[in-house]
């Protein structure tokens, strides 16, 4: 589902990955999800997948209790650091998710693919890379559901942007820096090593930038990463699920 303003511009999207009796229902949950931003296009677009599906296990949880913002980013360049991304990378990272990462200024709809020395790669500076063909298997929805909830996750965000994430480093991708694009919703994540640590209070409420930051290592086959982002299905699956309150 993708979902613009008047101008065109890119206000929301979101993909699934469901069984064919579940079509109808998840159509009309991403057309309601596009009305609920204000869009003035929605644009519905579905598509068989014949290839077999990889399963994945979706990464642990860990959130940090720091909360405040200087603390916060500190903490941010120093979980990157450990997988070999400098902070001043790191905070190039930051600034560019704080100012609105597409080149022509804004959101972007995907996201952008940083070398460990800060050069950006993504082939389209403007809509970026797009993790898409992901979800939770069916068998698993409520158990990761339940757990996430329990440990007071129940934000429909944290989900996405954890099954999303699980995806996106099976693909290959060093380390993940995001933060929405909501002026209300103020929590970001690093995803790296197995993990997903989600950060409150990573960006001042109000702002109405954000985005992904994939982090790659310099020279590696970009081709192919991008192949596996964008075409390859993968089902995430419940795994050890760790959730670390
Ligand atoms: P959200 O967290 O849904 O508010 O999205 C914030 C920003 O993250 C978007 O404006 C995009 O730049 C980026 N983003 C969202 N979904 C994806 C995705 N599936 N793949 C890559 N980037 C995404």
């Amino acid at each position: 589902m993708r979902a613009q303003d008047e101008s065109g511009s890119h206000l929301s999207g979101m993909e699934r990955l469901v069984f064919d009796n579940e079509m109808d229902e998840a159509l009309a949950a991403l057309q309601q999800r596009g009305r609920a931003v204000g869009a003035h296009r929605i644009v519905l677009t579905s598509e068989a997948i014949a290839e077999p599906i990889a399963t994945v296990p979706i990464l642990n949880l860990v959130n940090s209790a720091i909360s405040t913002g200087d603390t916060v980013r500190r903490a941010v360049r120093e979980r990157l650091q450990i997988v070999g991304i400098p902070p001043e990378v790191a905070h190039k990272a930051m600034d560019l998710l704080d100012r609105g990462p597409a080149i022509a200024g804004g959101n972007m709809r995907g996201a952008v693919l940083m070398g460990c020395d800060g050069t950006r790669l993504e082939p389209d500076g403007n809509r970026g890379i797009r993790t898409v063909r992901v979800d939770v298997h069916p068998e698993d929805r409520d158990l990761i559901g339940r757990k996430l909830a329990q440990q007071g996750f129940s934000h429909h965000r944290t989900k996405e942007a954890l099954v999303l994430s699980t995806k996106t480093l099976w693909a290959g991708v060093v380390a993940e820096l995001g933060w929405s694009d909501d002026p209300d919703y103020t929590t970001g994540f690093v995803a790296c090593q197995g993990t997903y640590w989600r950060f409150p209070h990573i960006k001042p409420s109000g702002n109405p930038y954000g985005g992904r930051v994939y982090f790659v290592t310099n020279g590696a086959p970009l081709d192919s990463l991008i192949m596996r982002l964008q075409t390859s299905p993968v089902w995430v699956r419940a795994g050890q699920l760790d959730l670390d309150g």
